[in-house]
C-alpha cells in the first residue's frame, strides 16, 4: 500500500503551517494567468478552492459529477460551522477548538492541518458571512452560537438545520462570479478516472463525460482533490 505523504511543514505544531507560509515561494501576479490548476469537486471545499484561486488570476478548472455544484453533499450538512471566535466569552481558543476537532475525529486526523484550520476558522466566518450566508443571529443582531457535538464551549455558527445548503450556496455564488469573469471553467457530469502523474506530480486527470460517455483528459500545473470524504 502506498501511503500519502502529506508534506506537512516541519516545527511545533502550532507554527508549522504559519511558518510554512512566511517562508515560501510566491508566484508573480503576473505569471498565475499562465498556470492552470485542476480541482476535482465543487462542494465547500472545491467550490471554495476554486473560487479562491480564480480570484487570484489562476486559469482553473473545475470538476463534478452533479449537474450542478449546489448538488454536493455539503448540502446535507445541516448543525453548523465551528469558529474560535469566543463571542459567548466562555474561554475559547484555537487551541480548545484544535483539541476538541482531533477528540472529536477519534485522533486520526493531521494535527497541523486541523491545527491551520482552527488557526483560519473565524476568517471562515467572516468569509461565509461576506458571501451572504445567513447565519442565524441574536435578537440584537449579532452573530449567535450554540453548543454541538458535544462541545463545553459555545462555538457553532448555523443556519437553522441547513447550515451545509446555506453554507454551499454561498460557495457556489463565490464560484459562479469566477466563472462570469472567466477564471473558472466548470466541467460539470464528469467523472474522474484517474490521476495522471508526470515524474511523481499530479498534472492531469482522466474523466468520464456522464452525458456522451466519452473519456477526456485534462491537462494542468496542478491538481487539487477536493472530492469529499
Ligand atoms: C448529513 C450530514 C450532516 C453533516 N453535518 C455537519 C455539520 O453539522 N458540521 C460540519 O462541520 N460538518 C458536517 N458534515 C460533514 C460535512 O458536511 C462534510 O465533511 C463536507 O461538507 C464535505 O465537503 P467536501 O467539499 O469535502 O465534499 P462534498 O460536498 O461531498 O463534495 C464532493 C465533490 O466532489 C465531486 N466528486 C467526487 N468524486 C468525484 C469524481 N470521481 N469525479 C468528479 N467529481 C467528483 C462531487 O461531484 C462533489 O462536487 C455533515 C455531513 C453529512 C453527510
Amino acid at each position: 500500500m502506498t501511503r500519502l505523504n502529506a508534506r506537512i511543514p516541519e516545527g511545533p505544531v502550532a507554527d508549522k503551517w504559519t511558518a510554512y507560509k512566511s517562508g515560501c515561494k510566491l508566484v508573480n501576479p503576473n505569471n498565475k494567468r499562465k498556470l492552470d490548476i485542476i480541482v476535482v469537486g465543487t462542494g465547500l471545499a472545491g467550490a471554495s478552492a476554486a473560487a479562491s484561486l480564480g480570484e487570484l488570476g489562476y486559469n482553473v478548472k473545475a470538476f463534478c459529477y452533479q449537474d450542478t455544484p449546489r448538488r454536493a453533499h455539503s448540502i446535507a450538512a445541516q448543525g453548523g460551522i465551528n469558529a474560535a471566535k469566543n463571542y459567548a466569552n466562555d474561554g475559547d481558543s484555537a487551541y480548545r477548538l484544535f483539541y476538541d476537532t482531533i477528540k472529536g475525529g477519534d485522533y486520526r486526523a493531521r494535527e497541523a492541518n486541523v491545527y491551520r484550520l482552527a488557526e483560519v476558522s473565524n476568517q471562515i466566518i467572516d468569509l461565509c458571512v461576506a458571501q451572504g450566508v445567513p447565519f442565524a443571529r441574536e435578537y440584537g443582531g449579532l452573530l449567535t452560537n450554540r453548543s454541538f457535538g458535544g462541545a463545553q464551549v459555545s462555538r457553532t455558527f448555523f443556519a437553522r438545520g441547513q447550515t451545509g445548503q446555506q453554507l454551499l450556496l454561498g460557495a457556489y455564488g463565490a464560484l459562479s462570479r469566477q466563472i462570469a469573469a472567466g477564471t473558472v471553467t466548470l466541467y460539470n457530469r464528469r467523472d474522474m478516472l484517474d490521476l495522471v502523474l508526470v515524474d511523481g506530480k499530479a498534472r492531469g486527470i482522466i474523466t468520464r463525460n456522464l452525458v456522451t460517455g466519452e473519456i477526456e483528459r485534462h491537462a494542468a500545473h496542478a491538481v487539487v482533490l477536493a472530492s469529499g470524504g
